[in-house]
Parts: C-alpha cells; structure tokens; sequence
C-alpha cells in the first residue's frame, strides 16, 4: 500500500497527525496496535484536556479521537509496525500481520510504556496482585490495602482512584519530597484513606500464589520492615517505545527519539511527536500539539518533494 503517510501510533500525538494531514487531503494510514490508544485508555480521569470541561476516562477522550479520524476516512489498523527500513524513500514498514506499507512520510507516534523495578518477585508476581494499571486492575481490590510505588503524578492519581475501592492505600516513595504537582499533592494529602511511607525502596513483593506484603529498606536509615497489603501498583515512570528505531533514528541516552526543528527526525522524511519524543512535558494535550506539528512538517515535506 502506497501511502503519503503513515502514522505509528493512534495515540493523542497520532491521531491530531492523522486529523490534519487527512483534511489537507493527504492518503494517510494510522497504525495502531491492541486495542489502539496508548498510555490514555490507563488514565482514569482527565480535567485538564481543553474542551472537556467534565472530567472524562482517557478511553472516552481516545474513542472520540478514532471517531474523528474515522470521520475523515483514515484507515485505523490495530496491527503493531514489527519493522521498519528507513534507507530509502518511499520509506517501508511492515506490520505484524505481514502488510507492507510504503510511504512518503513517516510519523512515529509510538508513545511510552510503563516502567517495572524488575525484581525477581515483582515478574513472579505480577498479574497475582503486581499491576501497573490502576485502572485496569483496581476494581479487585475493594475493601483491601493496596500499595501504590512512586512519587509523581501516576503516582498520586492512581492512589486517588484506588481509594475509591480499597479500603486502605498506602503510596511508597523513595524519597521524603513528592514529584507530583501541588494540586494532586494536596488532594491526596487530604484523603483519609491514603497514607504516605517516605524514603523507602521495595526490597521483596512478599506472597506465594498472590501478593501479601512489601519487604521495604529505609534508604536512611537502612531498616528493613515488612508491610501487609494485598496488591501492589507501579507507577514509576515510562519507557519511551523507540527499540524499532534503534540505529536507524538518532535517540538520546534514554531512548526517546531526538528530534530538531520542533518534530523533525535524523532521516528527512520521518517525524516524531508525542511522549516517544518528549522526555519532559508527557501531556496528551502536548502530544496532541505535537501530532499536529508533525502532520504540518510532513505537509511542507510532501510539498517539496
Ligand atoms: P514521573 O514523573 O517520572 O515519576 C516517577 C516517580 O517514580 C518518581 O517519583 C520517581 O522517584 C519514582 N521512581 C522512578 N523509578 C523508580 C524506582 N526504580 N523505584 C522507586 N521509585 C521510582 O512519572 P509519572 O508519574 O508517570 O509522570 C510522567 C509524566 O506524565 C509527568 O510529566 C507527569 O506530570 C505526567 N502525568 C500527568 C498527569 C495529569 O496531568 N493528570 C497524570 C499522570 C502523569 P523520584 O521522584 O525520586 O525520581
């Protein structure tokens, strides 16, 4: 299939390419993968998309994302891009059910993935009480004591949605000064239901067939101690999905896709918006602008083809 455009990712920075680039009347295709929408379809509740004045689930924000693009006839695979070659313009990628798609311009949308301790417990564990969803996951655990590791704003709004079902949360921060914002920080320094363990690193995820317990370290003072809950969530922090561009995009040290002149790649031709490039703001709101100045950058690119 030869496309203008073709668009890794139907996340918020995906689908606001798709949305410009479609009404500027370009032959564009978003791949996605299962079920398409990224790091949105784990978020709860989202106030501060403009537009949206009632809070929403990030799943009913990405919905109305697929039905915009869907109304401007871009075609949504839910297949993943399982490779790239970038060597040659039309550049091709082939997804993983075999299709082979060639196009002009390429945008890499491909997001980020949630961050694990990767601790022998923590992978024997995981899916019998180890979750990094919240969302996915919190509504087992009503009435339970549920630990939530990490100090940002993952963090804290998955403490928040967590209280609505367990009966205790008790969020683990390494340090004694939180990430998050102040505004989340006061919500959930105010919810009766959620305790803070401060300056503590999770030694063990304790239990046989499910999670019982935490076995934490004091970094301070170097005391071990034993904690009773009956799930566990991470919310450490992200990973941007760029391994399909190593070596054939400039990354920077922590893998996120460099970029110049706002969303331009290493190869001429390849674009790359929303957190796969974004090490510092991580909004979908900034994604979103993003994907729109990615589309426009691939427009002049087209244009001076
Ligand atoms: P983050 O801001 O990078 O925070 C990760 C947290 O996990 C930090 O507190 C960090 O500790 C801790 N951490 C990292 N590795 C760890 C490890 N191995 N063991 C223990 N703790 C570890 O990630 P995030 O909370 O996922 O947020 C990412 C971005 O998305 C941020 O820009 C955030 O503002 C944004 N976000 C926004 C919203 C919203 O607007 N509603 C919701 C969620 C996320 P240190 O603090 O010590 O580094």
């Amino acid at each position: 299939m030869k496309l203008d455009a073709l668009i890794i990712g139907a996340g918020p920075a995906g689908c606001t390419a798709a949305i410009y680039l479609a009404r500027a009347g370009y032959s564009t295709l978003l791949l996605g993968s299962t079920p398409p929408g990224g790091q949105l379809l784990h978020t709860n509740e989202i106030e501060n998309f403009p537009g949206f004045p009632e809070p929403l689930s990030g799943a009913e924000l990405m919905m109305q994302m697929h039905k915009q693009c869907a109304g401007l006839k871009v075609p949504l695979s839910a297949e993943k891009a399982a490779s790239v070659d970038l060597s040659a313009n039309p550049f091709k990628t082939t997804a993983s059910d075999g299709t082979v798609y060639e196009s002009r311009t390429l945008i890499v949308a491909t997001g980020a993935t949630a961050r694990w301790l990767n601790i022998e417990s923590e992978n024997r564990l995981r899916n019998k009480g180890v979750s990094a969803c919240a969302t996915c996951d919190g509504f087992f655990y009503r009435g339970k004591t549920v630990c939530v590791i990490g100090g940002g704003d993952s963090a804290l709004g998955d403490a928040m949605f967590l209280s609505r079902f367990a009966a205790s949360v008790k969020l683990i921060h390494r340090r004694d000064k939180l990430r998050a914002c102040a505004a989340l920080t006061a919500k959930a320094q105010s919810n009766p239901k959620i305790s803070f363990v401060w300056d503590s690193t999770v030694e063990e995820i304790l239990g046989g067939e499910t999670v019982s317990g935490l076995r934490l370290k004091n970094v301070k003072t170097g005391q071990v101690s034993d904690l009773a809950c009956n799930g566990v969530f991470l919310a450490i922090g992200h990973d941007p999905a760029s391994e399909l561009f190593d070596g054939k995009l400039d990354l920077d040290k922590e893998g996120y896709i460099s970029v110049h002149d706002h969303t331009h790649t290493s190869v001429p031709g390849v674009f790359a918006c929303g957190d796969v490039a974004d090490p510092r703001y991580k909004q979908a709101v900034c994604a979103a602008g993003s994907g729109c100045m990615a589309a426009l950058d691939a427009r002049d690119y087209l244009n001076r083809l």
